[in-house]
């Protein structure tokens, strides 16, 4: 493993992918730390990478402890329990798994300045992923609207695991189509400006379809 080459390698393939998407608008990568430890995490800081994220609680507080000094962006992207909620939430600079009313409420809570935050949504139906169902959504803006704690700037997506070409471009392109509707609505703490999607194995098909946030693990550390 070369976190040097590695991170030149990935950061070209972004910069190829938005140039191929005619796309000059600012993309963040974000490089999900969830395989390694602290020296690893902080290797990969002095690469220059500037946004770091983890999915579980435990670890992003092990992280960002070891770290805070470093002037990174915090990115908490897995599912949140509630209990844990307030352990966590004013550490997060961008919560990317907003995936129940409880949760908002929970947050709105808990937090001691407006957090942002991605709602996820469940746009193949999957079972077994989280997220809220497009339709879902008309109902419950209203009431997040209300959570002034919440800052809701855009959404976020996960494809599945045994997804084609095909299905991912479908996925990602309606998950770009909802988030360039609701950004429409201009709703109170809710610009609706971004979108949190791509991983490792998909990542330029979701930057060609207006990814702002790519989530990137493995390919850093393999
Ligand atoms: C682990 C994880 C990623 C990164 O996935 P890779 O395939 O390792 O790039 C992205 N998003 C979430 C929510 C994750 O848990």
């Amino acid at each position: 493993m070369n976190l040097i080459e590695n991170k030149e390698r990935i950061f070209s393939q972004v910069a190829q992918a938005m140039e191929t998407a005619n796309r000059t608008d600012q993309m963040n990568v974000i490089a999900v730390t969830k395989y390694v430890g602290i020296d690893q995490a902080k290797a990969l800081v002095d690469t220059g990478v500037r946004h770091i994220g983890e999915n579980r609680v435990d670890k992003f507080l092990e992280k960002y402890q070891a770290l805070k000094d470093e002037g990174l962006t915090w990115h908490l992207i897995g599912s949140l329990q509630r209990r844990k909620v307030k352990e966590v939430i004013n550490f997060v600079d961008y919560f990317h798994a907003l995936d129940s009313m409880k949760l908002a409420q929970e947050i709105q809570k808990r937090a001691s300045h407006p957090i942002k935050c991605f709602i996820q949504v469940n746009i193949s139906g999957e079972e077994s992923k989280h997220g809220f169902a497009p339709e879902e959504l008309d109902a419950l803006l209203p009431e997040i609207e209300a959570l002034d704690n919440l800052q809701i700037v855009g959404l976020m997506t996960m494809a599945p695991f045994e997804a084609s070409q095909d299905e991912l471009q479908a996925i990602f392109a309606a998950t770009h189509q909802l988030q360039k509707e609701l950004q429409k609505k201009q709703l109170k703490n809710m610009p609706f400006t971004e979108l949190s999607m791509g991983m490792s194995r998909d990542y330029d098909v979701a930057i060609a379809n207006g990814a702002t946030f790519v989530r990137i693990g493995t390919s850093f550390f393999k």
